[in-house]
């Protein structure tokens, strides 16, 4: 029971979740206990007692969890949308996000001051928490340099001084080197992005420049190149068409020596077999602008169509790209293949373009996936959107219980929440939240294992995920029983690992 001098200091306690089994994100075990909260922070974790009367009066609100599972909220390591255009994000909360990371893949808002755009989100609202990040496409389109591979000194020395100012307020710099027009850059200019990165202690998440198995080593080696100067992070980590558990094995060596050679490297994986993202990822370096199509399409054409042929046979033929965006949604390459009457390389050329259309790729292997999810080093993402053609986006942290805790039993409940809690946090450099502990910011789910399922498919990927009973960000109820609260409690939030000189 807290102390007396501890009554004394909270004559009123805003919410009470009493008698839930404790998880507090460390990994450790369960205990039951009460929670207690003052305004956005946890003040006392432990047993109250304050079912007896003298307190009652004092308790604003009362949760009484009945012995269901009570840990931190849920950190996306990588998600994407537009908080101006949809500050409600239900699809986060009903799967027990309640913080996301916003500006990955090198693209972030391409306004020139992006504090007016974070000040804009924190006017309006928003229901999750808000970790942002500065993509580096986005700081080459604002600097001048766009798709240049070889930037003058000049645009260079612009592009690092947006980026010194930027992350005076935000957690870090993605890059899409898998995009134009991050994969343009080289060498001497990732080193320079790095070293303003590291001199504010920030984190550069990465899109790595190349995700399939014969590339994926060298894409992390060129990150670790990076990690000489700061900390980095691989996201979405995957290999596409690798297969077995050796193939993972490999990665994770990978990652493993170069913490031993003192680099900060992590990573985040979301749960699901298939990709998502523009279909310009099947076309080649050549043809990836529309400029460049329109060149490629013209004199390079047979060279072009035998590219497409073997890429998208590589990647598990045109039934395995399932396409999500305007007419062809819920169509296969196959299925436009067939209704066009031509072979799916034209349909890729004539109908669709590099910059037509979005789908889900099934290009990974379960059993590699599987071994990378396990392992301790790794957090999690769901990589989603809200109006993304993909069941990540509505299903990912709810179909990680279900799946790997409740179904295939081959986790345990306290280290999969350690590894979608605290250790993101400590990714992020929040230091916080991610953890229930008194002092921190009381972002806390309640929930059921058992009652938590991904509700979303790829046919119907947009359907809210279940059991995550109640959802609580900044100390207030963001949604509860299934029903989202009109009010938004999420914030903007500051870094706060900050050593700037
Ligand atoms: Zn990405």
């Amino acid at each position: 029971m807290p102390s007396e001098p501890f009554l004394s200091q909270y004559p009123q306690i805003d919410l009470l979740i009493s008698n839930g089994k404790i998880l507090d994100g460390s990994g450790s075990d369960a205990f039951v206990g009460d929670i207690v909260i003052v305004g956005d922070e946890i003040v006392y974790i432990g047993d109250t007692n304050f079912s007896n009367e003298a307190y009652k009066n004092r308790i604003k609100l009362h949760i009484e969890a009945e012995e269901r599972i009570v840990s931190p909220g849920f950190i996306d390591l990588h998600s994407h949308g537009d908080p101006l255009k949809t500050p409600a994000f239900e699809n986060f909360l009903a799967m027990g996000i309640t913080t996301i990371t916003l500006g990955q893949d090198g693209d972030s808002p391409p306004v020139p001051i992006l504090r007016n755009w974070l000040n804009e989100i924190d006017e309006k609202g928003i229901s999750v928490n808000l970790a942002m990040f500065v993509g580096h496409g986005t700081l080459r389109d604002l600097s001048g340099i766009s798709v240049e591979p070889d930037p003058s000194e000049e645009d260079l020395n612009r592009m690092l001084a947006i980026l010194d100012s930027t992350l005076e307020y935000t957690f870090g710099l993605s890059t899409g080197l898998e995009y134009t027009p991050g994969l343009n850059a080289n060498e001497a200019e990732l080193t320079a992005l790095a070293k303003v990165v590291g001199k504010h202690q920030r984190l550069i998440m990465s899109h790595i420049r190349n995700e399939d198995d014969d590339q994926i080593v060298a894409s992390i080696e060129e990150l670790i190149k990076q990690g000489k100067h700061a900390k980095v992070h691989v996201s979405h980590i995957k290999s596409v068409y690798g297969k077995g558990a050796d193939g993972a094995k490999e990665i994770l060596k990978l990652l493993q020596n170069a913490r031993q050679n003192g680099v900060n490297i992590s990573a985040d994986l979301y749960p699901y077999n298939a990709s998502y993202t523009g279909i310009s990822i099947v076309f080649p370096l050549w043809a990836k602008t529309q400029k460049q199509f329109d060149l490629a399409k013209t004199e390079r054409r047979s060279e072009l169509e035998e590219f497409l042929r073997n890429k998208v046979t590589r990647r598990n033929g045109p039934e395995a790209t399932l396409l999500g965006t305007g007419p062809y949604t819920g169509k296969t390459l196959g299925d436009l293949a067939r209704e066009y009457e031509m072979p799916f390389e034209q349909v890729l050329i004539d109908i669709i373009g590099p910059k037509g259309a979005s789908g889900a790729y099934f290009v990974m292997n379960d059993e590699l996936q599987t071994q990378l999810l396990l392992d301790p080093t790794i957090s999690f993402s769901s990589d989603g959107r809200i109006e993304g053609f993909h069941p990540r986006g509505h299903g990912a942290f709810a179909k990680l219980i279900e799946e790997y805790v409740t179904n295939r039993k081959i986790i345990s409940l306290p280290e999969l929440l350690r590894k979608m809690t605290s250790q993101s946090a400590q990714i992020l450099g929040i230091d916080n939240r991610g953890l229930l502990k008194e002092g921190n910011k009381a972002d806390i789910i309640i929930f059921d294992p058992e009652q938590v399922k991904a509700v979303a498919t790829y046919p119907k990927p947009h359907q809210l995920a279940e059991g995550f009973d109640i959802v609580i960000v900044n100390g207030k109820i963001a949604r509860r029983n299934g029903k989202a609260d009109d009010t938004f409690y999420g914030k903007v939030l500051q870094p706060t690992s900050h050593n700037t000189p």
